[in-house]
């Protein structure tokens, strides 16, 4: 990626900054985390990051053990540096690794007077994500609010668990979701019987007071200081989804409502899931994206797609195809033929997924079709 020299300023907290190992930026914040350490760590981290030799090493060395137990412990789910947006010095992305998988989750950081991360991944990935705003420059304690385009647990799920370190920060949910995070108990039961053997892999959910939630509506905007981004309810892919446009940067979050991008395979797919996808909403959303006529859309699966206008068209259509093709089948009873009928057609070519992976991303698109078909059909008997 080249580098605009008038961005220098912003540089300099950004891939830069990024170059400690992981494994030490997950100790770290780890140890930011880790309540009996919590006072000193704090106390001397500030005076090391302003370079302050001796003091650095006096909190190295009080840290040292802790974080040599660490690393024993430490996997290969270590956040990726946060990477910024060519066309924006304050934006930027990192993978979190979502389900141990390269380039399939990303969570956005906007630097501005106020900071952001938009999407917060799932529980498993909180720690990925605290080392990454920690190998950013930040403490936790920087981060203002926490945007979660939906509440599955692939987006919100991880908003719980950051909260505790990240004393500072407020969560913006749609409405909708709203008491689903303040008690997340029927939403945690529901996703355990979807997901059956995947639950472990989409993590859990913690209680997040309310006093430390916003509940947003369409048109409501989050003022981070030099930009001001704008929710808008797009019920498509889930009652409580929100995509969220920043006008500075002519950029649209997506959340899941414009479906999956896989940009090494240059896929497209729909997101269609059970329970309640709607595809009359969804197709209505698309129409809300083309009229923003956005620079780039920033997909919560995964990273900026910069044709927005090509993206948004081939998934309109294929929305449409796929919910066709389910809906002619749906009642031969037999979910897996569809699966691989559409994975042959658009899967088989990626080679940066795996056969397994993309087969269960279609799955529950099918599935989510299936219920939908069946539910439309239920309200409108003999359609
Ligand atoms: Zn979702």
């Amino acid at each position: 990626m080249t580098l605009d020299p008038r961005y220098s300023g912003a540089e300099a907290k950004g891939p830069e900054q990024t170059s400690l190992p992981t494994q030490r930026g997950i100790a770290w914040a780890r140890i930011r985390t880790w309540e009996p350490l919590r006072d000193e760590v704090l106390n001397l981290a500030p005076l090391a990051r302003l370079g302050y030799p001796r003091v650095a090493r006096m909190a190295d060395a009080r840290i040292k053990p802790h974080r040599e137990r660490l690393y024993a412990g430490a996997t290969s789910r270590g956040a990726m540096p946060f990477e910024r947006l060519p066309w924006d010095p304050n934006t930027y992305y990192t993978d979190v690794h979502m389900f141990g998988e390269r380039e399939f989750g990303s969570v956005y950081l906007i630097d501005d007077e106020r900071v952001a991360l938009v999407e917060t991944g799932t529980s498993n990935d909180a720690d990925a994500i605290l080392a990454a705003v920690h190998d950013f420059g930040y403490n936790p304690e920087d981060v203002d609010a926490l945007v979660v385009s939906h509440i599955h647990l692939d987006h919100a799920g991880g908003a719980g668990f950051l909260l505790d370190a990240m004393r500072n920060a407020t969560v913006y949910v749609h409405e909708r979701g709203h008491k689903h995070l303040v008690d997340p108990s029927r939403l945690l039961a529901s996703a355990t019987d979807a997901l059956q053997d995947m639950a472990e892999s989409f993590g859990t959910m913690r209680p997040i007071r309310p006093d430390r939630l916003v509940a947003v509506r369409d048109g409501d905007t989050l003022d981070l200081g030099g930009r001001v981004l704008t929710f808008h309810h797009t019920p498509g892919h889930a009652p409580h989804e929100l995509i969220v446009t920043d006008a500075k940067n002519r950029c649209i979050y997506t959340g899941d409502e414009a479906g999956l991008w896989f940009p090494r395979d240059n896929l497209l797919m729909p997101v269609t899931p059970a329970p309640s996808f709607d595809l009359t909403n969804n197709l209505a959303s698309f129409e809300t994206m083309l009229a923003f006529e956005p620079r780039a859309l920033l997909f919560s699966h995964f990273g900026p797609h910069t044709e927005p206008r090509a993206a948004i068209e081939t998934q309109r259509e294929r929305y449409e195809l796929w919910s066709a093709f389910v809906r002619e089948r749906y009642k031969a009873k037999d979910e897996e033929a569809m699966v691989e009928e559409l994975f042959g057609r658009y899967g088989k070519g990626a080679t940066f997924y795996s056969r397994e992976f993309l087969h269960r991303r279609i799955r529950n698109s099918v599935h989510g079709l299936v219920v939908y078909h069946r539910r439309l059909e239920h309200a409108a008997p003999g359609r």
